[in-house]
């Protein structure tokens, strides 16, 4: 199974310009190849391949204007490349988010390095680096350095100018089989605003509504950033705007903390409890659209709660299955099948079924259909209309198109980043 562990790093003042030079290095290789493939297909209709901007860059490192190129490893240069392709990869799949420059100011700065060249000793907290050496690395959770194969080694500097060590290891374990779907074990989850999350078995897990419980601190920091002198053409922001902008990049830090120990806690709470759980199959984006809620689904992140359960359920063997998302699980009667289409207004918290009688709460009896519908759907095999939380726009284009592989000629893996080494 891959995992990744995330480290704080203590880098020293010398170990952190090296960094530095590896940010704008892997950045400007990023930027010269986007704006060379711009280039090349305006001037030529030709698209210029991974290899192609492989070979650009390898001889842009010989020429005496780029030499410093050659400071950082060439293997984290080809991993930038790697990026960019990806997000070509992405943008003909999708038909949105045309690849962007990268700026300098976006204060969010990383570096892949190449897994060979990069060494872990977790009995003093260390990682060496290629062309640098060994950097202190803060406590954490560790893994056994001589059984697990190292995939990857993410160096990134957050907007607080923390250093953070990613590393992506393959244990050699294999994912656990799935267990039989059985209604006993199932547990179907209706998610929403008011409460975070209704299980059909009439638990109710709070919405905790970190970012509105901070929103008194984020103005305030916020005003007092705004008084300060930001950087303009040529002269840099001065002291005191940075001391305030790290600090409110601290406190959107400590949000997102508290959000993700949430979710990784009550993910892990579900996936031990039920063999089989039953989601909604979601159009958040379409949802954003609304912007009276946009905040509110922003801050729920039902998204990274659904990535998170994906996931997890395959390490625990747990079955994750979807209702479609156009079932209409809020409007039916779970006990007889009624269909009340008064409950389409989201006011109705309660409601009455004229059919058989029965009282229902909205998201419980969401939730028991959301089950109903998602284990149905399993035995007779049919997956739900539109799968994955993508935008319906997204997912309709790539259906029509058919195939990536098509339109994308060139590398989209890291086997293939390998092969151009050798
Ligand atoms: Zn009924």
């Amino acid at each position: 199974m891959i995992r990744a562990y995330k480290y704080k790093m203590k880098p020293t003042s010398n170990q952190e310009a090296y960094f530095a030079k590896c940010f704008g290095c892997t950045r400007f290789v990023y930027n010269y190849a986007l704006s060379e493939k711009i280039k090349a297909y305006t001037n030529e209709k030709k698209t210029l391949s991974f290899f192609d901007l492989c070979a650009l860059v390898r001889a842009s490192r010989k020429d005496n204007e780029h030499k410093w190129l050659n400071e950082v490893p060439a293997l984290s240069l080809n991993y930038s490349l790697l990026n960019l392709n990806n997000a070509y990869n992405h943008f003909f799949r999708t038909k949105s988010g045309y690849p962007k420059y990268k700026s300098k100011k976006d204060r969010h700065d990383s570096v892949k390095f190449e897994p060979n060249s990069t060494r872990y000793d977790f009995k003093n907290y260390k990682v060496r680096i290629p062309k640098l050496g060994w950097v202190r690395l803060c406590m954490g959770r560790t893994f056994d350095v001589s059984a697990v194969k190292i995939n990857s080694t993410t160096v990134s500097r957050d907007a607080c100018g923390t250093y953070w060590c990613t590393v992506t290891i393959d244990d050699g374990n294999t994912v656990p089989p799935k267990v039989k779907v059985e209604r006993g074990a199932s547990i179907g989850i209706d998610v929403g605003i008011s409460d975070f999350a209704v299980l059909s078995d009439g638990t109710r897990l709070p919405n905790m509504q970190f970012s509105e419980r901070s929103q008194k601190q984020f103005a305030r920091a916020q005003r007092c950033m705004a008084r300060k002198q930001r950087d303009a053409k040529g002269t840099p922001a001065s002291r005191r705007y940075e001391r305030y902008r790290i600090k409110l990049a601290r406190l959107h830090r400590a949000v997102e903390n508290r959000r993700t120990d949430y979710l990784q806690k009550t993910s892990t709470m579900l996936v031990r409890q039920y063999d089989t759980i039953c989601i909604e199959d979601l159009n958040v984006k379409g949802m954003m659209h609304n912007h009276n809620l946009a905040g509110s689904i922003a801050s729920v992140s039902w998204s990274s709660f659904v990535r998170i359960l994906e996931y997890k359920s395959e390490w625990y063997g747990v079955n994750l299955l979807k209702a479609g998302r156009f079932d209409p699980t809020s409007q039916t009667c779970s006990v007889c099948g009624y269909r009340n289409n008064g409950t389409k207004d989201l006011s109705v918290r309660e409601w009455t079924c004229p059919e058989c009688g029965t009282r229902h709460d909205r998201d419980i009896n969401a939730a028991i259909n959301i089950v109903n519908t998602a284990i149905e759907r399993h035995f007779n095999k049919q997956s739900p209309a539109v799968t994955g939380i993508t935008d319906a726009d997204g997912a309709d284009s790539e259906s029509k198109t058919g195939t990536s592989s098509r339109i994308c000629d060139y590398a989209s893996d890291e086997t293939s980043m390998q092969n151009v080494l050798k």
